[in-house]
């Protein structure tokens, strides 16, 4: 578990400088690098929460020089999706980053980013086939479009920040997994960090779009959590199948409809029916109120508290 960065900070409050532009953030980045600094690398859409802040203090620990990136990107959301009503609160974030420790956050606006208007941009980076077509990339879902908006955004970061370190949570476990993917096949020269999820003490996993919940629908949703522990506690016991059942027996008895709740292989994605001798995802999508929430929990075969 992280420290408690929001209550209990030990650095002095210093918010952030925003940088705008593209050339802002590579003279900063390369007087860095002149002076032989290590560049982490923290990219999120804001609206921070102990979840990020876990991703910069990493950073913190190990470079020099970390840079978060603060775009809520359009490339990855689909119509009809809550791009317009994502939370956003730049001061607040700012001030978050600093305290966590980041030295500079990009903050660009879409133009910066996409200078070609969202129309007139035609260059993508697209991880295809079965990492990207399932879970949240299914058509009937978000869609593969949604990773290739992410793994497109987020290559650019790379080209504009160089990092050597960059940051991402086992929250969004299958975005983790493509954009792995995305380093191997391209040969991006950056090492990925994949942290653990940051949850509540509830154990609903810390998200922005936890902002949409109503006080009872939030209420409600620590029934995710819970059915994950069930599917869990159901594989390390002998059935992969029975944990899966008594999760969708959580879940229904919170009058609560996933979207999915599958058990797929850590790396490649693919379905499993039993845990062997390679470590299992657990992930689940569903509706709760006004938002869509994801979670996930990682079996590991040997390893009966493989998660936190
Ligand atoms: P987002 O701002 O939602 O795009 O997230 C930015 C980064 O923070 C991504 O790498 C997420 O996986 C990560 N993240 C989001 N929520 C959590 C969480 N509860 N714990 C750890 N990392 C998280």
């Amino acid at each position: 578990m992280t420290s408690n960065l929001l209550v209990d900070n030990p650095r002095p409050t210093v918010a952030t400088p925003a940088l705008r532009t593209k050339a802002e953030l590579r003279a900063a980045v390369a007087e860095a690098k002149r002076e032989g600094q290590t560049v982490g690398f923290v990219p999120t859409m804001g609206y921070l929460h102990e979840g990020h802040l876990s991703l910069i203090q990493a950073a913190r620990a190990e470079c020099d020089f970390v840079v978060m990136s603060l775009f809520v990107n359009p490339t990855q959301f689909g119509a009809g999706e809550d791009l317009d009503r994502y939370p956003r609160d730049e001061e607040r974030d700012l001030r978050l980053a600093g305290e966590a420790g980041a030295d500079v956050v990009f903050a660009p606006t879409v133009e910066e980013v996409y200078p070609d208007g969202l129309d007139g941009f035609v260059t993508y980076v697209e991880v295809t086939g079965s990492l990207t077509n399932v879970l949240d990339g299914d058509p009937s879902r978000r869609g593969p479009e949604h990773f290739r908006g992410v793994t497109t955004v987020v290559a650019k970061l790379f080209n504009l920040v160089g990092p050597d370190v960059a940051y991402f949570g086992q929250k969004d476990a299958q975005q983790a997994v493509v954009i792995r993917r995305m380093v191997r096949d391209l040969d991006f020269p950056v090492r990925i960090e994949v942290l653990p999820t940051v949850r509540e003490a509830d154990g609903l996993a810390m998200s922005s779009r936890n902002a949409y919940l109503s006080p009872e629908d939030r209420e409600r949703a620590t029934v995710l959590s819970r059915a994950l522990a069930a599917a869990e506690r159901g594989a390390q016991a002998g059935s992969l199948g029975m944990g899966l059942e008594a999760a969708r027996r959580e879940l229904a008895a919170a009058g609560i409809e996933p979207e999915y709740l599958e058990a797929r292989d850590a790396k490649t994605l693919g379905r499993v029916h039993a845990l062997e001798d390679r470590p299992v995802l657990v992930l689940v999508a569903a509706p709760v109120g006004a938002a869509r929430l994801i979670d996930n929990v990682l079996i590991h075969p040997t390893n009966s508290n493989p998660q936190s």
